[in-house]
């Protein structure tokens, strides 16, 4: 078990061609507590891979080093790290059987045999993989396959921690669901330090209870569900988690007024310390904005609703910009004259993509 602390790590692919120009994982600082469920949620490409790979071991960052429990492994192998990693495909002895596979890493370190014994057919026993224990490798269904990947990462009481590298993409959606609840469960019982890569917010929102938002080669935002809900830190975070995301609109903001084509709104929180010249945006969820006809809100277009039967999302345009609002599913959509109001408190103000501290009047 372990405390795995980021201390300013940069990785560029480019450095074996001599200069480090462009970089996948750009000056992360950060500690993924012992005992903590993470998911690292991003679209494909942004350096999650990367980033698990440097944890494990598997790479070396080219600046920056990786500390467990305060011990400095930057320079150490995955397995002197002691460290699981699960990855997309399966990573397992096909002419083996499914009880050989689960026993080999407790083997590889000298496990006594009957304490072996034990642990594979408990990990048999929660993967639902016991009647198979016997049966070559080669002759199960990929997912089963996959299961076995998962109990050889599982197997082990006394890993650092087990990465997981997307690795429920090619399972059957209900067994997906299932796995996933699996997994949970281990962790509660076993306190591992778990983080699990997915690009799918579903995944990350029902595995963890942190989720790490990675954009760009950068971390964004930290934090529980409801917190990147509520109160995404980066554009991106807004636009990313929910559907539909976050509405940005281009804004003036003096004070706490804002301009939002060509109309004034009066903001919950004052901000006298904008700088000038950034691009300035203010950002609303679907969720927080109502829908009105008539009234004192700001006009909008209608162009489209898709009624998903529990909620309304509603399609309409704004200055030029697309602005979606989510009703309930048994209101009515205005015919004419639709407005929006929105609820202040949950309206934020960014600045070149980062959110800006409001001062309460
Ligand atoms: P993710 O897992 O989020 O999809 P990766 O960590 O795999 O992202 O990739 C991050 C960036 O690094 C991408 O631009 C990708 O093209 C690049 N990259 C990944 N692996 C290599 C590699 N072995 N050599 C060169 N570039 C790579
Ligand atoms: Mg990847």
């Amino acid at each position: 078990m372990a405390r795995i602390q980021l201390d300013n790590i940069s990785h560029s692919y480019d450095q074996q061609r001599g200069e480090a120009t462009e970089f996948a994982v750009k000056g992360v600082d950060h500690v993924w507590e012992q005992g903590g469920a993470y998911a690292l949620l991003g679209p494909s490409g942004c350096g999650k891979s990367t980033m698990l790979n440097i944890i494990s071991g598997l790479i070396t960052p080219t600046h920056g080093r990786v500390l467990f429990d305060d011990r400095d492994v930057t320079a150490l192998t995955p397995a002197q790290r002691n460290i699981a990693q699960v990855f997309q495909f399966p990573v397992i002895y096909d002419s083996q059987s499914v009880y050989w596979n689960l026993a080999f890493p407790l083997r590889n370190r000298g496990i006594a045999a009957h304490d072996v014994d034990r642990r594979v057919r408990k990990i048999a026993s929660v993967l639902d993989l016991t009647d198979s224990l016997d049966q070559r490798a080669q002759r199960l269904t990929s997912d089963a396959k996959q299961k076995i990947s998962l109990g050889r990462a599982l197997v082990r009481e006394d890993v650092g921690a087990i990465l997981f590298d997307e690795p429920l993409t090619t399972i059957d959606p209900h067994l997906k669901w299932q796995l996933r609840s699996t997994l949970r469960q281990l962790h509660r019982e076993f306190d591992f330090t778990m983080v699990y890569v997915t690009h799918d917010q579903t995944e990350a929102l029902t595995f963890a209870d942190t989720v790490v938002v990675m954009h760009d080669g950068e971390m964004v935002q930290v934090g529980t569900p409801e917190e990147l809900f509520e109160r995404p830190e980066h554009v991106f975070v807004g636009y990313f988690i929910g559907s539909p995301g976050m509405n940005l609109l281009p804004a003036e903001v003096s004070g706490n007024q804002a301009q939002i084509a060509g109309h004034a709104i009066a903001l919950s929180r004052s901000y006298p310390a904008m700088k000038k010249g950034g691009r300035v945006e203010i950002g609303v969820r679907p969720e927080f904005v109502a829908l009105s006809r008539g009234g004192d809100g700001v006009p909008v277009r209608i162009e489209r609703v898709d009624d998903l039967g529990r909620i309304k999302i509603v399609r309409t345009e704004l200055g030029g910009q697309p602005f979606n609002v989510v009703i309930d599913g048994d209101k009515e959509v205005p015919a004419d004259d639709a407005r929006i109001g929105l609820d202040m408190q949950r309206v934020h103000v960014y600045a070149d993509g980062r959110i800006v501290e409001g001062e309460v009047v």
